[in-house]
């Protein structure tokens, strides 16, 4: 059994309270971990910290159980706060996608349609299911947003005013181009983000046909954003997102 056996629950947790767990939580404990009476749980619900809990009794099929103490204090929202937007993939890479936002710490994580978005359709509760067993395993005490399928343009406008928007070009430059040359460079990611620090981020993942010439153009325009890249070699969206955040979370994030 592992030894942080953690769960999400949506109830409130205070010392005392008595929760039922749903079939499937119970499910979990009863049969598939066999836990009885006094079996312990640690508890989260994104808002009262994390409990630790004992199963108090066994009704039919659903374990109610009852929090002992807490065992962390619900941190203050993170800051600054990062977001992934990015284009939906095949169905497992975007799965995955999903999975490594919530353990490497996004606040949210918006799937955007971009002109060569290929995936125009999203599964909410799929995503939410991932991000809900991510955070269990990866100790995080709250859930990552998961916003619906939105176009690029709406997405970024329901950004936090002042967020930078960290825009991952695999074109890097064409000097040539509209958007190249002097206007808007992709620099390396290291060094943009070094200029980053303290500031809101929302990390921009293009779909595997990657960015437009026009998408290009729109996004360079845009206040507060900073086309980068990721070295010289075209990565596929899953490895892109997951570097980007990983450097984000190294150079401006928790890590420090
Ligand atoms: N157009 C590419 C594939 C795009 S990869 C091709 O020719 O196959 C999918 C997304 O990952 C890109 O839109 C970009 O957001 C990101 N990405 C991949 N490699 C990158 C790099 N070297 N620098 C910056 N972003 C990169």
């Amino acid at each position: 059994m592992p030894t942080t056996l953690r769960l999400f629950v949506s109830a409130d947790l205070s010392a005392g309270s008595v929760l039922v767990l749903d079939d499937e939580q119970s499910n979990y404990l009863l049969r598939v971990l066999r836990l009885g009476v006094g079996g312990e749980v640690r508890l989260f619900n994104g808002r009262d910290g994390e409990w630790d809990t004992a199963i108090t009794s066994v009704t039919g099929k659903r374990a109610t159980v009852s929090p002992v103490s807490q065992r962390r204090p619900q941190p203050a929202p993170t800051s600054p706060a990062m977001t992934l937007l990015f284009a939906p993939v095949k169905k497992d890479e975007t799965d995955l996608i999903v999975e490594k936002a919530t353990e490497l710490g996004a606040v949210s994580i918006c799937p955007v349609l971009t002109q060569r978005t290929q995936t125009r359709t999203v599964r909410l509760d799929r995503f939410n299911k991932i991000a809900l067993e991510a955070a269990e395993q990866t100790e995080r005490l709250d859930l990552p947003a998961i916003t619906d399928l939105a176009g690029l343009d709406q997405a970024l406008d329901v950004l936090t005013p002042g967020t930078a928007v960290i825009f991952c070009d695999e074109a890097g430059d064409e000097a040539g181009a509209p958007w190249g040359g002097d206007t808007g460079r992709a620099g390396p990611a290291r060094a943009v983000l070094e200029g980053l620090r303290g500031r809101n981020a929302a990390i921009l993942i293009g779909p595997e046909g990657g960015f437009t010439p026009e998408e290009r153009a729109f996004l360079r325009a845009r206040p507060d954003t900073f086309a980068v890249s990721l070295g010289p070699r075209i990565l596929r969206a899953e490895t892109a997102a997951i570097s980007a955040m990983t450097l984000w979370q190294a150079v401006c994030g928790d890590w420090g």
